[in-house]
């Protein structure tokens, strides 16, 4: 995740920062009329007030001048009852209307009575022909004065009124209002109220260092007058020097008094506001700011996550079409090895056809070479019975021929069985069991092998009953069987130096006869006893055996549902086991095997 970037930020801001200075002559304009205004309702109420007390004693003397009291007092002066009752009048007056102080002057003067009579200000008997509102009084002109009070030395504002008669002016009187109470009345606040007189002197103000100081600068005439009627505690009254950037001033003319009311506020005011606005401007640029900022840093994470996942979607996309490819390759494979099966599968029906073909042409083999083999033993012994009879007919001992000649005719009716029997055995065709007993097969086998007996010399040990052992078998089959096996024996025997033996015996049990076949030969070798009834395996040399006796007997005796055992003896020699099965009752027929065709 990348750092807010909070340096474009701050150069915004930068760039943002001059909008303020307009906001800051926006809010020094609205602020300025706002304060403008306030100082001007200010400034109204202060000069309403000050004319309303103006105007209040503007008529007052007139009204009075009129009065007896008075009258009669300037007629007499020295009446002491007529003073007391004008003293009395005067205080009453005063008292109603606020003024400070009222009192009258002879045409010299003089103080006839006063509202002040018997204070410590006591204006009885002083003389005011110096002040410029006798003057003026006397002289038939409207006499108004601002001045500090000789005695009181409070500033006060004097209202002056001849008293005429036909004969001229009697005396004057006056009126003086204390306008310290005005400026009490004014308070402290920041705002500067202050009034100057018709010279531009500061006559009240708020402000007290301000009093008696000229806001401009006063002639020559000016500073005579002001030596003459000593208005001001100084006779040259220093100037007031403002700043006019330092304050707003507004002002109002009190025409009556020929006075200028002026309120002048302090720019301060404006700038602490103007600056509280900026402030709060900056403050509100500066959150808005951090907002954008946060705002623009949620844009980039929310874009960065939308960058995430799309980029996790294309490698998922990317993941699947790699997957896609792959399966597509293995589909390809698939498919490949699909028709590779196919092509196999054709190719092995051909083998197969071609191995059917073989198999017939092998069975073909093996059945020439079974005939041959078969033929063999029986054709021999033919020989000899026609050697034999040959030699007996030259002796003319014709009974022993027709013996020999007998022998020659069974013969080839066996042959003929046995030919007819190989042939049904390639056909795989089925003889029905039959009942043959053991031990004529036996002796018939014997015979043909007797020549070959006689030869090798060898001892037979015979242990079989008397009573026959009928079994489950073919007549033929059986000599056929019991020919091979004893055939095998007289070869193994033919290995070996004399003595030669062979020994025949039955067991008998509950299921059928076990005949065993032992000689004392050289036995089984290790792989014969493995392999001996696999047609064509012989350890036969030069021809002598073609591996096909033992083929033939174990299928003869497996068609017969009997056993047929290979085992060495532990004395040496091979044992042969043929178990038959014992014929049933029904079995006990003639025989049809031996029949020829
Ligand atoms: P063949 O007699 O033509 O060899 P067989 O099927 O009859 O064919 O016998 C197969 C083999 O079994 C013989 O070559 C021999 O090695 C062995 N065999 C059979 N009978 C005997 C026996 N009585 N003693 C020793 N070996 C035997």
């Amino acid at each position: 995740m990348r750092r807010p970037r909070w340096g474009h930020l701050l150069l915004l801001a930068a760039l943002l920062l001059p909008l303020l200075w307009p906001l800051q002559q926006l809010a020094e304009r609205y602020y300025g009329e706002r304060l403008r205004e306030r100082s001007q309702q200010t400034l109204a109420l202060y000069v309403a007030n000050l004319q309303a007390t103006l105007r209040r004693f503007e008529v007052l003397p007139s009204l009075l001048s009129d009065l007896p009291e008075l009258r009669q007092l300037l007629a007499s002066p020295a009446d002491p009852a007529g003073r007391d009752r004008a003293n009395a009048l005067l205080i009453r007056v005063a008292e109603q209307t606020g003024a400070a102080v009222i009192y009258l002057l002879d045409a010299q003067g003089n103080t006839l009575a006063t509202s002040n009579v018997g204070q410590a200000d006591d204006f009885s008997g002083r003389n005011f022909a110096f002040r410029p509102y006798y003057r003026d009084a006397m002289a038939g002109k409207r006499a108004r004065f601002f001045g500090l009070g000789t005695t009181s030395q409070r500033r006060g504002y004097y209202f002056a009124d001849a008293l005429d008669d036909t004969g001229g002016t009697l005396g004057v009187l006056v009126i003086k209002i204390d306008l310290e109470d005005h400026e009490s009345l004014w308070g402290q606040s920041d705002e500067r109220l202050l009034v100057t007189d018709a010279r531009g002197v500061v006559i009240l103000s708020s402000h007290g260092p301000w009093r008696f100081l000229a806001r401009q600068p006063l002639s020559a005439a000016q500073l005579a007058e002001i030596a003459r009627d000593q208005p001001y505690p100084s006779a040259s009254p220093a100037p007031l020097a403002l700043n006019a950037r330092d304050w707003l001033e507004q002002q109002r003319p009190l025409p009556e008094a020929g006075w200028n009311v002026s309120i002048l506020t302090p720019r301060t005011l404006l700038a602490a506001q103007v600056q509280s606005a900026v402030l709060i401007a900056a403050a509100a640029l500066a959150v808005l700011l951090l907002l954008l900022g946060l705002l623009l840093q949620r844009r980039r994470h929310y874009l960065a996550r939308i960058d995430q996942d799309s980029r996790a979607r294309r490698e998922l996309e990317q993941r699947v079409a790699e997957r896609t490819a792959d399966l597509q390759a293995l589909n390809q494979h698939l498919r490949e090895a699909v028709l590779e099966r196919e092509a196999a599968q054709q190719q092995l029906v051909s083998t197969q056809d071609e191995l059917v073909q073989a198999g017939k042409l092998s069975a073909l083999g093996t059945m020439a070479a079974s005939i041959s083999h078969e033929l063999n033993q029986p054709l021999a012994a033919i020989r000899s019975y026609a050697d034999n009879a040959s030699v007996l007919l030259d002796h003319g001992r014709l009974d022993d021929t027709r013996g020999n000649l007998r022998q020659i005719s069974e013969l080839t009716t066996r042959m003929a069985s046995i030919i007819s029997h190989l042939r049904a055995y390639a056909r795989r065709d089925r003889h029905a069991p039959e009942s043959v007993a053991l031990q004529p097969a036996l002796d018939d086998a014997l015979a043909l092998l007797a020549k070959r007996r006689r030869e090798l010399n060898i001892e037979l040990h015979r242990d079989l009953p008397e009573a026959p052992l009928w079994v489950q078998a073919g007549e033929t089959r059986l000599r056929q069987i019991l020919a091979n096996l004893l055939g095998n024996a007289l070869d193994a025997l033919s290995e070996r130096a004399p003595p030669r033996q062979l020994w025949l015996s039955t067991q008998l049990d509950s299921e059928g006869v076990t005949l065993q076949l032992r000689d004392n030969g050289p036995g089984f070798s290790a792989e014969a006893l493995l392999r001996a009834r696999e047609p064509f395996f012989t350890t036969k040399q030069h021809g002598n055996g073609l591996g096909l006796g033992l083929a033939i007997c174990n299928n003869l005796v497996d068609a017969l549902e009997g056993r047929l055992t290979l085992a060495n003896h532990p004395q040496g020699g091979a044992q042969l086991s043929l178990f038959l099965r014992h014929a049933k009752d029904a079995m006990h027929s003639a025989s049809h095997e031996d029949l020829p065709g």
